[in-house]
Formats: structure tokens, C-alpha cells, sequence
């Protein structure tokens, strides 16, 4: 098995630390992820996010511009290890040079100033993920929640099934399906959700989201949502925060395979991926770190599932979705 994992905030967690005057790098680092953890965890490709806390910085798209800076300084610092791809057959090219890989994303397509001029610069600067939205309504779509919207009792269980894309939001999606940027729909709300399955002609993705019914966190996919997503051709990322996996918080390993049961027998293997989140959740009980993925892969095989699937789990289908929607 190699591992294809959708979704992490380590650059944005070095960026951080180096403002603050740390020493810190990629290569080896305290952090949930680094190369040598990778190179452990038998790593292909990894999705870099740029995330940018809109509505708490003063400008996000100079956020977003310094987070794609610190990702390529991180990738000049390390080039003999991992390189950036931008095409699938980039990656083709890195397995055979055998480096691993680095896809620039962005979590928080509100960073346009309202401009697909602006899109398309991000895809100029080698962006080919990106989530609609965070946590925050930005001019494209609504999340499901919004923290410290005091008028929601329940923030993680309130859905939002009126707010959808907004009229530019429907833009952007097609604009990116053009450039060949892969559409992300974890954070955004079910309307949202709903909006991107009438109007994509392409799979998309939940880089970082599980299922609902297994944990009901509106983070999470709901088992329509996951056929419609399977029947898109997308994939989704399983996420190892406690919150998304248990709804008692217990985000053991046992729980991850319980999300995958459930997804597969709701669609089907073709639809799961993985979305670690790692560093940008807190640290988890059992699989603290990419070097520690291979558990995952035993558990998966103590449960029954042969070894092609678990390869498929851990990578080939989020490479199936990369081979279709990059170019
Ligand atoms: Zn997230």
C-alpha cells in the first residue's frame, strides 16, 4: 500500500512557528507530519493545505499568497525527498524517480476577491485542490456552521440546507473544472453540497470528511451525499479528528475502520480516500503520525478486506479522481 492522504495544515502550522522565531522544517519536525514520517508511513503523495482563517486575518488572500510561499521554501528546502506535481503524470514521474509528491491546495476558496481572474492565478501558482469554503460564508457558498454564531445552539450538529452556492460560487466551480483545479466540498454546507453535484460535470471530492451516520457531526457526509458523491466518480477522505469519527470523541482505529465499513456498504470501496487532517486536529490516541499509517493498513486487513482493496482505500482511488480531473 502507498499512501495518498487529501488534507493536512502542516505548512500553515510551520509558517505559524516561524513567524513566532521557531527553527522548524519539513524534513523532521514534532509535527504530525514530516518527510521522514512519511518515507515511514510508505507515503506516495501528499495534499499540502494552505489554510487561511478567513475572517481572522486582515487580508486572506495575503494569507493565502504567504502560505503558498512557505509551501514551495519547504519544497526548495527538501528536493531531493518530495516534489511538487501539478499534472497526474507529474506524479507518474516522481513514483518512477521514486520522490514523493506535493500537491498544492487551498482551504478557503474565498481568497479571490471575488475575481476568477484571481482563480486562475492561484492555478498559475500551482493550486489544484481547493475547499469552497471554511467555516465562514465567503462570497462563493455557506458552511454548515459557523463558530461563534451564538445563535445556532448546536454548531457541529446544525446543518444548513438553504444557503447554497451563490451565483459566483457557481462560477468558480465551473471555472476550476475548466483549469483543471479538483473541487472540494468538505466544510461546505448540504445545500452547498447539493449545488456542486447538479452542476460538476467531473468527480469532486470530500478531502477530509466520514460519514455521518457512523458519527453525526455535520463535518460529516450523509449517506445519500456519499452515493451521490460515489456516483459522481469522487472519493472522500477519511479524517482522524476525534470529533469527526466518534461522537463520544474516541477516534481510535477501530472507529476508522468502522467509517470505511459503513461508506462501503453504503456505495462502495471506490469511494474512500484518505484525509488525515493531521496537524489540524488534535493529537489522536492510537495513529499520532503519518510513520504510523501501516496500523491502519493491519486493521483494515484484520477486518477482512483483501490487499488490493486496502490499496485502493489508502491511495488508488484518490489517484483515479487526480488521473481524471489534473491535466
Ligand atoms: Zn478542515
Amino acid at each position: 500500500m502507498q499512501v495518498v492522504d487529501m488534507h493536512c495544515d502542516t505548512v500553515v502550522s510551520i509558517m505559524n512557528k516561524r513567524n513566532n522565531g521557531e527553527t522548524i522544517g519539513l524534513k523532521e519536525n514534532p509535527l504530525n507530519i514530516d518527510l521522514t514520517k512519511m518515507k515511514k508511513g510508505n507515503y506516495l503523495l501528499q495534499n499540502f493545505a494552505i489554510f487561511t482563517p478567513f475572517g481572522k486575518v486582515e487580508s486572506p488572500e495575503h494569507h493565502a499568497l504567504q502560505g503558498i510561499d512557505m509551501f514551495y521554501q519547504l519544497m526548495e528546502e527538501n528536493q531531493d525527498l518530495i516534489k511538487p506535481v501539478f499534472s497526474y503524470k507529474d506524479i507518474q514521474t516522481n513514483i518512477q524517480n521514486n520522490t514523493m509528491s506535493a500537491l498544492l491546495t487551498l482551504e478557503e476558496g474565498g481568497v479571490v476577491f471575488n475575481d476568477l481572474a484571481v482563480l486562475r492565478d492561484y492555478y498559475r501558482l500551482g493550486v489544484r485542490m481547493i475547499c469552497l469554503t471554511w467555516n465562514y460564508a465567503n462570497g462563493i457558498g455557506h458552511p454548515n456552521f459557523t463558530p461563534g454564531d451564538d445563535s445556532r445552539s448546536d454548531m457541529l450538529h446544525t446543518t444548513n440546507t438553504v444557503d447554497g452556492l451563490t451565483t459566483f460560487g457557481k462560477e468558480y466551480v465551473k471555472e476550476m473544472e475548466r483549469l483543471g483545479i479538483i473541487v472540494d466540498v468538505s466544510h461546505l454546507g448540504d445545500k452547498g453540497f447539493w449545488d456542486v453535484v447538479d452542476i460538476t460535470t467531473k468527480p469532486f471530492v470530500a478531502s477530509h470528511s466520514n460519514a455521518r451516520a457512523i458519527c453525526s457531526v455535520a463535518r460529516n457526509l450523509t449517506d445519500d451525499m456519499i452515493r451521490a458523491l460515489y456516483q459522481k466518480g469522487g472519493v472522500m477522505g477519511i479524517n482522524f479528528c476525534h470529533d469527526f469519527l466518534s461522537d463520544d470523541g474516541n477516534g481510535t482505529i477501530a472507529m476508522m475502520v468502522k467509517h470505511i465499513d459503513h461508506i462501503k456498504e453504503v456505495a462502495g470501496i471506490e469511494v474512500i480516500g484518505m484525509g488525515t487532517d493531521f496537524d489540524g486536529i488534535a493529537p489522536r490516541k492510537e495513529l499520532e503520525d503519518a510513520s504510523k499509517m501501516p496500523l491502519l493498513c493491519t486493521a483494515l486487513h484484520d477486518a477482512g478486506y483483501t490487499g488490493e482493496q486496502i490499496d485502493l482505500i489508502m491511495g488508488g482511488n484518490v489517484l483515479r479522481v487526480y488521473k481524471e480531473v489534473l491535466k
